[in-house]
C-alpha cells in the first residue's frame, strides 16, 4: 500500500468525523498517540509497539488530509532525493 492509499483510506474510515472535529482538536489525537507510542517504546511490549505506530501513522494521515496535505507528495519532494540539508544517502550531516 502506498502512502496515498493509506491517506485515501483513513479518509473514507475517519474523514467525515475528522472535518466534523476540525483540526485543532484532531492534532491533540495525534500528541495524544504519540505519548502511547512513547510509553509502548519505553515498556518494550512488540505487539502494542506495532499497534502505536500505526495509530500515530493513522492520526498524522488524518491531519494532513484536514489540512489538504499529500503526505506521500510531500515526503517524496522533502526527503527522496536524501536528506534535505546535505542532500546525501546516507546523510553526511555532523551528528547532533
Ligand atoms: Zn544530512
Amino acid at each position: 500500500m502506498r502512502i496515498s492509499e493509506a491517506q485515501k483510506l483513513i479518509r473514507d474510515i475517519y474523514g467525515k468525523r475528522d472535518r466534523r472535529r476540525g483540526v485543532d482538536r484532531t492534532v491533540i489525537h495525534l500528541g495524544e498517540e504519540v505519548g502511547e507510542l512513547f510509553r509502548a517504546i519505553r515498556d518494550g511490549d512488540p505487539s502494542s509497539l506495532r499497534e502505536e505506530f500505526a495509530d500515530v501513522f493513522a492520526w498524522l494521515l488524518s491531519v494532513a488530509d484536514l489540512l489538504g496535505v499529500d503526505l506521500e507528495g510531500a515526503f517524496i519532494s522533502r526527503y527522496g532525493k536524501g536528506c534535505p540539508k546535505c542532500g546525501n544517502i546516507p546523510c553526511t550531516c555532523p551528528e547532533v
